[in-house]
């Protein structure tokens, strides 16, 4: 295990113990000029956007500032398989490998108190779904690992791509996209919205403005 990764689990205060081999799988999947921000074991539960079908899966996952990427257990993935294979499951719940990842930049909403998080997880979603994962039980970690998320996310978000620079003029190439972070008055979560738009929150639904840099 790297240094970087024992680092990082004794800050987030998570222990390797039954995860050291699922720790050491995802940390080689992070690139070289990636910066790593957080690593552990973890349980994913995986939902639809209307929260109708749940997947739960161990393994382990890092965030870093482009994306986050979580690799299923071998013994998650061979359960799957099983349960496929004997007609139970739904093949399209486990991508090939077992690996699912999410870019920063396609998050727009992260959990906060009060929308129906279990002790000890933070959630995220994009326009794929939901995803909750467990953390530290410590409630100042759960804190620092979604504002963590929110951070990478709104930085990622502020980069305009490339070609859209490219068909604007020159000097936008450097401009950042004017997007905030609003916190629902409702629930807590935390989204991103352009500024001077008018969004609706992904948890509860709940109209979340844009108007406040
Ligand atoms: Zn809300």
């Amino acid at each position: 295990m790297r240094a970087e990764t024992k680092q990082l689990l004794k800050k987030y205060k998570l222990s390797s113990f039954g995860a050291k081999k699922d720790i050491v799988r995802v940390e080689q999947l992070v690139l070289p000029g990636e910066e790593l921000l957080y690593i552990g074991g973890t349980v994913i539960t995986i939902s639809n956007v209307r929260a109708e079908e749940k997947y739960e899966v161990s393994g382990a996952m890092f965030i870093s500032d482009r994306r986050i990427l979580f690799h299923a257990s071998n013994s998650a993935i061979a359960n799957h398989a099983a349960r496929v294979k004997r007609g139970r499951s739904k093949s399209d719940e486990m991508p090939r490998g077992g690996v699912w990842e999410f870019g920063m930049a396609d998050i727009h909403s992260i959990g906060g108190e009060g929308n129906g998080l279990s002790a000890g997880s933070v959630s995220f979603s994009t326009l794929e779904g939901r995803f909750d994962f467990t953390v530290s039980y410590h409630a100042l970690v759960i804190e620092q690992v979604r504002t963590l998320i929110v951070d990478a996310a709104i930085n990622a978000q502020g980069r305009i791509p490339k070609e859209v620079a490219e068909d604007d003029n020159e000097q936008s190439t450097n401009q950042k996209r004017a997007v905030t972070v609003v916190t629902c008055s409702s629930c807590a979560a935390s989204n991103i919205v352009r500024v001077g738009e008018v969004s609706v929150c992904e948890y509860c639904r709940s109209y979340v403005g844009g108007t406040t840099i």
